[in-house]
């Protein structure tokens, strides 16, 4: 089964690397199923997918919400008959030291960056399992990687999501599942319009983040390099940086 055979769920779908991962595969053939709260953005990207030929089809998810993701899953099925593959990429960032104390920061990342995915694995993985095939990817982060002040919750929450990937996958090695962490670098996307509150440090971010940051492109393309794999290849971790990050 190449790409475009396959149905695809994405979450976090209304704006820079989920956003870039559903055209990608949109036009490589593959139905993509989107997911997110931004339901206007969806509804324009499924128009776009739409116009140029492709099959996409939206619904609203809040990933903290487990009914949501079963929704998600349900779409995929009702509208495309299957499900071969869920991108679990919708996440949040907060950035700033942990003597911040930014007690509503870090419950958010767990919630939407670590309880989001659980949430995923439980809409899925009964699918997977019933279909005898299924593959589960992540979007987890070089700052699991390499670690760095100021990112200690962020970091672990990616940190947390690549620990169960990997322990799911050594749960499931009777060849139903398949698992992918894809950990990008800096790409140019709005996470960092809501990490921080000071206006100053978000600017100067931002501005750092448009000078090396890789496009959302990039980490579609290494995301469907995963998913384009015959069945009896699993991409297990995959790392995406611009060649100037340190
Ligand atoms: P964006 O902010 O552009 O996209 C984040 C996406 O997550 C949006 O589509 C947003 O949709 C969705 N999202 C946030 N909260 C929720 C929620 N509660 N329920 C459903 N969807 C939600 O950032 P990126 O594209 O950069 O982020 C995508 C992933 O990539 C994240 O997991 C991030 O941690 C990871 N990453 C990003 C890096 C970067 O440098 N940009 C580097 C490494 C990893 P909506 O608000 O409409 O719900």
């Amino acid at each position: 089964m190449t790409i475009q055979d396959k149905v695809i769920a994405i979450t976090g779908a209304s704006s820079g690397i989920g956003e870039a991962t559903a055209r990608h595969l949109a036009a490589r053939g593959a139905a993509v199923v989107l997911g997110a709260r931004r339901t206007d953005r969806l509804d324009r990207l499924v128009e776009e997918i739409a116009a140029a030929g492709g099959r996409a089809a939206a619904v609203r998810v809040d990933v903290t919400a487990p009914g949501d993701l079963r929704a998600l899953v349900d779409r995929a099925l009702e509208r495309f008959g299957r499900l071969d593959v869920l991108v679990g990429n919708a996440g949040i960032s907060r950035v700033g030291p942990v003597a911040d104390l930014d007690v509503e920061g870090w419950s958010a990342m767990v919630d939407v960056n670590v309880k989001g995915v659980l949430h995923g694995i439980a809409a899925a993985l009964p699918v997977f399992r019933r279909q005898g095939t299924g593959h589960l990817v992540t979007v987890v982060s070089t700052s699991g990687l390499k670690i760095v002040p100021a990112q200690a919750v962020y970091a672990g929450t990616k940190n947390a999501v690549r620990t169960l990937l990997e322990s799911l996958r050594q749960e499931s090695t009777d060849g139903v599942l398949r698992t992918t962490s894809i950990s990008p670098g800096y790409v140019r996307t709005e996470l960092i319009d809501s990490a921080v509150d000071d206006p100053g440090l978000r600017e100067r971010m931002q501005q750092d983040m448009a000078e090396l940051g890789l496009d959302p492109d990039a980490v579609a393309r290494a995301i469907a390099f995963a998913i384009d794999q015959p069945e009896d290849v699993e991409i297990g971790d995959l790392t995406i940086r611009p060649t100037r990050q340190g």
